[in-house]
């Protein structure tokens, strides 16, 4: 490293300790690499962000920094995955070449035991005797150094592909989960219900299907930002969770909207989990953490169906999203339930046009 670069370097690491210190953030590396990061302002959008935060007086706080260190720095579940694949590839191709090497080293080591063997047909002086016995011996030496430096390998592999293991074990349940409000994403939920509907078939138990979907959101984030209608969705997915159990799956659907499937529970069943989630989040009184500015309460809308012999999960989604939208459209704030969908809405009958 030459003086300039470590001059360099270490302004940019004195500019992120003043800022750390400046807004009262714990120096945890990830703050410390987010903060370094700004300093060299090679990624504009991160810099945009932090200044647009600076300029609007707001104090950043830890939650702040860990959001942007999420958004802007740390390695997406896919970039991960890649790195974990190339890491098994190298490793595959460096096993590959260490037993190329004791293969190539075994032949060339049962050839001179051919030849050995050749030369022992003929009549051999003392001396040629000590001559071959030599030369078998360093044959030996040779390859029994290649399987040691081949064993060694394997074993240097095989403690890396367990840690590989670990880490490919975390990357896949990570992708499992919605990384803003950590409960399971689309792709679980998706998972679940197949697996949910899969068991209904063959128990006869019933399964319950809730979507909700947080009313006027857009309102909310227009008025208090972004990163405050993020801690809201974390806050309603906490609430979401803590309201279900056992065989329960709870996850966000996208946007604002989350859903929960309900095995084992009938729609009368599902109504009241609904309910009582719709009163949970309702009561909460909304405080912004940075300030204690009081932003009042958020309400949910619910559609609650249950599983039909003939649905499939998107037949049962669907009825459950409609029962959802006529709770919008009956003001909101209220939990529908599938036998209030009008016959109509139930099952369109064919050749009838709504006109
Ligand atoms: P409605 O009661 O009819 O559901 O109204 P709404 O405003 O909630 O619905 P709309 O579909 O018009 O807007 C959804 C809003 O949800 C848009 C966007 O501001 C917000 N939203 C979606 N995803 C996120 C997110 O990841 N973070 C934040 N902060 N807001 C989000
Ligand atoms: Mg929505
Ligand atoms: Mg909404």
């Amino acid at each position: 490293m030459s003086d300039q670069e470590f001059t360099r370097t270490l302004g940019y690491a004195n500019a992120a300790f003043d800022l750390l210190k400046r807004s009262g953030i714990p120096p945890y590396p990830q703050f410390y690499e987010l903060l370094y990061t700004y300093a060299t302002g090679v990624n504009p959008s991160l810099n945009n962000r932090i200044n647009a935060i600076f300029r609007s007086g707001t104090v950043p706080t830890s939650d702040l920094a860990e959001t942007l260190y999420n958004e802007f720095l740390k390695a997406d579940v896919n970039d991960r995955m890649s790195s974990v694949s190339e890491r098994m590839h190298a490793r595959i191709e460096a096993v590959h070449e260490a037993i190329d090497t004791a293969m190539t080293t075994a032949n060339a080591y049962s050839g001179s035991l051919q030849s050995a063997s050749g030369d022992l047909q003929r009549d051999l002086t003392g001396e040629g005797m000590k001559v071959l016995a030599d030369r078998l011996l360093s044959e030996t030496r040779r390859m029994q150094d290649t399987n040691r430096q081949l064993e060694a390998k394997l074993e240097a592999s095989r403690e890396d592909i367990a840690a590989l293991q670990r880490d490919l074990d975390d990357v896949r349940r990570e992708s499992m989960l919605d990384p803003l409000t950590k409960i399971a994403n689309r792709k679980s939920f998706d998972e679940g219900l197949d697996d949910a509907i899969e068991e209904a078939k063959k128990s006869n138990l019933p399964v319950c299907l809730m979507l909700l979907d947080i009313d006027h959101f857009k309102n909310f984030n227009d008025t208090y930002g972004h990163q405050t209608g993020d801690q809201v969705l974390r806050l309603v997915a906490m609430t979401l969770k803590s309201n279900i159990k056992g065989k329960d799956l709870a996850a966000r659907y996208g946007g604002e909207e989350f859903v929960a499937v309900l095995p084992w529970t009938d729609l009368d069943g599902g109504l009241i989990v609904a309910e009582n989630i719709r009163k949970a989040i309702q009561a909460k009184e909304l405080l912004k953490r940075s300030t204690n500015e009081k932003l009042g309460r958020i309400t949910a809308s619910f559609g609650v169906a249950v599983w039909h012999p003939t649905d499939n999960a998107m037949s049962l989604i669907e009825r459950a999203d409609r029962c959802l939208y006529a709770a919008k459209r009956a003001g909101r704030n209220r939990v529908v339930a599938e036998t209030e969908l009008v016959e109509i809405d139930v099952e369109p009958a064919k050749g009838v046009s709504a006109a």
